[in-house]
């Protein structure tokens, strides 16, 4: 049969492709991979975006590296493996002498989303700039690799208004930084069991100096906004006080209350709650560390296994003044949480799921 020559699937060999709704499209009834030609594969990834009119992927392959094993389905001529991207590892089968493109069922996904993989991939691999150093070297803050967020960081701008707004208001006098201290931190004294609870989520929003509140602040800023639209804004926020109790609890259990009793404030414990969910989502990010003059991009699992040896050397030997068990305590539940909510979140966000996979290639 001369017409079964042309349905012969790359991938198995056989006579198994059959036509898809589009004449340029066939699909492997048995693998389910996908062929492509005649510009259909352009054309795909173009209507898979909005505002792209136009896309040509040969012009965004990575470097041609070996003779593939399969054949075109026209030409009959061993196909070439192209990786899909220069920073992402996939490898696609392409035809030397048509367009023909031959994508494994795994593959097609990656494909589609290649336009904005490739811009996601170019944000995480720019090198660290003079502008970088010097911001690090003058604040001692890390600067942050990681996608564009989509969607606009509301509660995260809103959790940062309201803690300079409940710290601006204690600069006003001595007055009312003693009235948001007593009423609105948590304070192991505190009798009323429904003001005691108000306090659980108060504390959250007051800080005790301005360092403590711009170090908090900057970093609820920089991973709040990919966190907030990996989640949804709804369950970011319920995550991020749900985090605060929870951290400010650990503190209660081990502080010694015959040093007094505790008084605590300050958001740490939930931002060290995000720092957990951040390390187990977006192991593509980095952050900067600096050793005196040297900046370094690192994974967020070395940096925040850095964070977190500075807070067991701080709470072994108990220095004061910082909440070394809320901070432990919300950083492991940010881990349970990051590692219980991963695949659902993943599953959420087709596009942090393919840089979480071992083909995206991070430079740092
Ligand atoms: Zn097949
Ligand atoms: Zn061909």
């Amino acid at each position: 049969m001369p017409r079964n020559r042309y349905r012969q699937c790359p991938a198995c060999n056989t006579a198994s492709l059959d036509s898809s709704s589009h004449p340029s499209i066939f699909d492997c009834r048995l693998c389910h991979g996908l062929w492509f030609e005649d510009g259909a594969l352009n054309q795909a990834i173009a209507e898979h975006h909005d505002g792209v009119d136009q896309y040509d992927h040969e012009q965004h392959l990575g470097p041609a590296l070996r003779t593939s094993d399969r054949l075109c389905r026209r030409c009959r001529v061993p196909m070439t493996h192209y990786q899909l991207l220069a920073h992402y590892t996939t490898e696609i089968d392409c035809c030397p002498g048509c367009d023909g493109v031959w994508l494994d069922k795994h593959e097609v996904d990656q494909v589609m989303q290649s336009p904005q993989l490739k811009q996601a991939l170019k944000d995480l691999n720019q090198k660290v700039s003079w502008k970088s150093w010097l911001f690090q070297f003058l604040t001692a803050m890390p600067v942050e690799y990681n996608v564009k967020p989509h969607r606009t960081p509301w509660v995260t701008r809103t959790l940062v208004f309201l803690c300079a707004l409940v710290f601006g208001v204690g600069a006003l006098s001595a007055e009312a930084n003693e009235w948001i201290f007593v009423n609105l931190g948590l304070n192991s004294d505190t009798q009323s069991p429904s003001h005691f609870v108000l306090q659980l989520l108060s504390y959250q929003f007051v800080h005790g100096g301005l360092m403590h509140l711009v170090g908090n602040m900057y970093f609820l800023w920089i991973i709040g906004d990919n966190l907030e639209d990996a989640l949804g804004h709804g369950a970011f926020l319920a995550l991020y006080l749900f985090a605060g109790i929870m951290a400010a609890l650990a503190e209660l259990l081990l502080f010694d209350a015959s040093q007094g009793p505790l008084l605590l404030v300050g958001a740490s414990g939930s931002i060290a709650a995000l720092f957990g969910l951040y390390l187990m989502w977006f192991r593509h990010a980095s952050l900067t560390f600096m050793i005196i003059v040297y900046q370094k991009k690192l994974a967020p699992h070395w940096y925040f296994l850095i964070w977190s040896l500075i807070n067991l050397f701080g709470m072994f030997t108990a220095q004061g003044g910082v909440a070394w068990a809320a901070h432990l305590g919300g950083f492991g539940l940010g881990l349970l949480l990051g590692y219980l909510l991963r695949d659902y979140v993943l599953r959420k966000n087709p596009l942090i799921a393919m840089l979480n996979q071992p083909e995206a290639a991070i430079n740092r």
